[in-house]
């Protein structure tokens, strides 16, 4: 008998009415013969909620106290959607992260997953149990509880995977697939039936809001097949129709994927660009610019350095949004006195657009019909950055949707193309 994980996200356990609809899905698998194991979130609103409150009384709040207090939505969950299930007949137990073997560091509010100790869901399992874990938290080896990183119960889903060898995990949410790219900014995105995990893994970095790049990540290294799909659609659907529905994240060559130069589109308003004018062009300058910057932990993601004259040029990077400020003051205080650029500009207005395809890698002139796409809508470009696999370029945020709309179209990625 094959061991099946679901995952089920806030949105698809948001009420009562939502978690009967989960427990009527999850009893419809385990009628066909499987062995589940079911890794929910917090209904949704409830971590912000609880964060919020973590705030009141404290604003800076302690790391540990924090996640003692955010992981309990997840334990709300596990309890009702129990609970649902023994109303339907079917055996389940749930189980918090400490009680599920989920060994993580110790870095509050951002732990990983070191290893799980999955004996205990596989007795229960054997019983004929359905499993029920609490995503998004675990406990370190002094048995503190740890939390995950927002969003983090992807990743639990996918870890519960690995080490009960599962099948394959459901990733059930409220979209019923990975576009090629926001249906809400081009209407006639596709839903891919599949995609490979590389294009995932990049996508999913870029702005694809879909799945937590962790869970990715995760699933890369140890090879688990995942399916994004709905949990809103009519939970009696026949399960091995719900079994071919929604994307297919997949390791295998599928000759099918071939034939798409480019699968999708991802955008994203995250960044900033801060461009330091006029700093000597010298060796070692990128350095000394953007060590400082990492020394603070700050990411930087897209880089230019332009041509120098006169033995100055000027360096431009983009930084997480919300480390705009922080960023800058590294920028004031540790590497201006030594590079002395003659001005630090900063522009929030900037968006990222992303063309993502393992077709790339074969086929040349992706990043021309970018460029030319652009050009023909009078969009200037102000930064490219390219991978075996993408081409991203940053571009006055204004036009991120009419950039997207128009690349979605010249790539022939619509619906009925
Ligand atoms: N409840 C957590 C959050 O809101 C984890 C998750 O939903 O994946 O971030
Ligand atoms: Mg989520």
């Amino acid at each position: 008998m094959a061991i099946i994980v679901h995952k089920y996200g806030g949105t698809s356990m948001g009420s009562p009415e939502r978690i009967k609809n989960v427990a009527r899905r999850v009893a419809k698998w385990h009628r066909a013969g499987h062995q589940m194991v079911v890794v929910v979130s917090a209904m949704s609103g409830e971590t912000n909620r609880l964060i919020a409150l973590a705030k009141e009384i404290m604003p800076n709040p302690d790391p540990r106290e924090l996640d003692v207090v955010a992981s309990t939505g997840e334990q709300v969950s596990i309890g009702l959607l129990a609970m649902a299930l023994k109303v339907l007949g079917v055996e389940a137990v749930s189980f918090n992260g400490t009680q599920a073997g989920i060994l993580t560091d110790s870095a509050y509010t951002k732990a990983r997953i070191q290893s799980i100790d999955a004996d205990v869901v596989k007795r229960e399992l054997d019983a004929g149990k359905v499993v029920i874990v609490a995503g998004f938290q675990g406990r370190d080896a002094a048995g503190n509880v740890t939390t995950l990183g927002r969003g983090g119960s992807d990743t639990s889903g996918v870890a519960m995977a690995v080490a009960l060898k599962a099948a394959e995990c459901l990733i059930f949410t409220d979209v019923d697939g990975v576009y090629t790219t926001d249906p809400r900014i081009e209407p006639a995105a596709r839903r891919l039936d599949v995609i490979s995990f590389e294009e995932m893994l990049e996508l999913a970095s870029l702005g694809s809001k879909v799945l937590q790049i962790r869970s990715v990540e995760f699933a890369g290294k140890y090879h688990v097949p995942l399916r994004v799909l709905s949990s809103l659609t009519d939970p009696d659907i026949p399960v091995d129709v719900e079994a071919a529905s929604g994307t297919l994240i997949s390791f295998e060559e599928d000759p099918k994927m071939e034939k798409a130069l480019v699968s999708g589109i991802a955008c994203t308003r995250d960044e900033s660009k801060i461009t330091l004018v006029n700093v000597p062009d010298t060796p070692g300058i990128a350095y000394k610019i953007l060590g400082p910057v990492a020394a603070h932990n700050i990411d930087v993601d897209m880089i230019v350095q332009n041509v120098g004259a006169q033995g100055t040029t000027d360096f431009t990077f983009t930084v997480p949004k919300g480390e705009t400020e922080r960023a800058l003051k590294v920028i004031e205080e540790e590497v201006a006195p030594v590079c002395k650029p003659r001005e630090v500009a900063v522009d929030k207005a900037i968006a990222k657009v992303s063309i993502v395809g393992i077709g790339m890698r074969s086929h040349a002139g992706v990043a021309c019909r970018i460029f030319e796409t652009l050009a023909s809508e009078g969009i200037n470009i102000q930064m490219i950055g390219t991978s075996e696999i993408k081409v991203s370029v940053v571009v006055e945020d204004k036009y991120m949707e009419l950039a997207v709309r128009a690349l979605h179209q010249a790539f022939g990625l619509a619906q009925d193309d």
